[in-house]
């Protein structure tokens, strides 16, 4: 079969298109037959080999998949060939024609549902969840800023706290971006490059500020997430690409709290809930996730250049 192999850490380059020999499930695990794989900026931190993550050379890398059961191990029950399945957790790799998930990490794709946004739903819906419900405990009637809603997660975050009752707020870079988190269902959307943005949003809360913030990039937005946060606000560091200066004054002033969230650190039972509320939206049609961009699985070495790209507009996908 055909499978995207990193051999050495490096640029997009290092992706490369090659025949690899199918892989067999073992007792309590599934193969899934590939039909759209997810692109995650996590992604590209690992092939770069960037400080904190890094992975046993040579490997496939992804773990976002969506496609058919094509055979199951021993002891496997409640999947079976030729369901339609959605996984986070490929774990040989799901830039590959086939790839293999234990039989718990598999969720049912609706028969309505497209592999290629089923592809999307893994890492980013998993993170906006688990940042709105399970560390921020956001309720019906508090204010959301999403600072990045046009991408993977964010776009996620907007539908999901929308449809739990949350005043919405979101951000974009882009004309197309702020047009998509529009039609995602934010209440409000600003551009988080305008000079006097974060003003805008306390107006837009009436001055209160909001109660919670998704943070993409908390590296550049952490200090001046305080212009726009009301009392007893919290802040979920989801994405940061750096270092930063911070004044710690600043959490008192409001009684503060920043709460860091990795996704590989959220227990097996809170995932599983994760999973099954978001695969309720999803059956009920509540729920789409946003596809950017659709590439073949060659064209991966592009699909990591342009996830780190700005101008989000939803997720990409590679299609083996
Ligand atoms: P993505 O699809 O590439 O989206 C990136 C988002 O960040 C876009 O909405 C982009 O907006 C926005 N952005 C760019 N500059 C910004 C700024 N100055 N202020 C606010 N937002 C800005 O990536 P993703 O999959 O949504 O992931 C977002 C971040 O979270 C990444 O850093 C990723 O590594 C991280 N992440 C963390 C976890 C975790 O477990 N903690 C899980 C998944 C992702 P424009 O392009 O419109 O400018």
């Amino acid at each position: 079969m055909k499978a995207i192999r990193v051999e050495k850490h490096g640029g997009p380059e290092v992706l490369e298109l090659r025949d690899v020999p199918e892989p067999q499930p073992a007792a309590g695990q599934v193969r899934i037959r590939v039909h759209a794989a997810g692109v995650n900026p996590v992604e590209t931190y690992i092939r770069a080999g960037q400080q904190g993550y890094g992975a046993p050379l040579p490997y496939t890398p992804g773990g976002d998949a969506a496609g058919v059961v094509d055979a199951v191990g021993a002891d496997v029950s409640g999947v079976k060939a030729g369901d339609r399945v959605f996984t986070s957790r490929a774990f040989t790799g799901s830039y590959a024609e086939k790839a293999l998930a234990s039989a718990a990490d598999v969720y049912p794709l609706p028969e309505h549902v497209t592999f290629q946004a089923g592809a999307a739903i893994g890492i980013p819906w998993a993170t906006a969840y688990r940042g709105l419900f399970q560390r921020a405990r956001i309720l019906p009637d508090e204010t959301l800023l999403v600072h990045g809603a046009s991408g993977g997660v964010g776009s996620a975050a907007v539908q999901l706290a929308r449809a739990a009752g949350v005043t919405v707020i979101g951000t974009g870079g882009t004309d197309e971006g702020r047009q998509r988190v529009r039609e995602l269902g934010a209440h409000h959307v600003v551009d988080h490059h305008a000079p006097d943005y974060l003003t805008r949003v306390r107006d837009l809360t009436g001055g209160r500020g909001v109660d919670v913030i998704l943070e993409m990039l908390a590296n550049v937005n952490l200090v001046k997430d305080f212009d726009a946060l009301a009392r007893y606000g919290r802040i979920v560091v989801i994405g940061s690409r750096g270092a930063l200066e911070f004044e710690p004054r600043l959490t008192m002033r409001v009684d503060a709290s920043i709460l860091g969230m990795s996704l590989v650190n959220a227990p097996a039972p809170d995932l599983r809930r994760a999973y099954v509320a978001i695969g309720a939206g999803l059956d009920d049609g509540s729920l789409r996730p946003l596809i950017g961009r659709e590439l073949p699985l060659a064209e991966a070495a592009r699909a990591h250049r342009e996830v780190m790209e700005p101008g989000s507009a939803g997720k990409i996908v590679l299609l083996p």
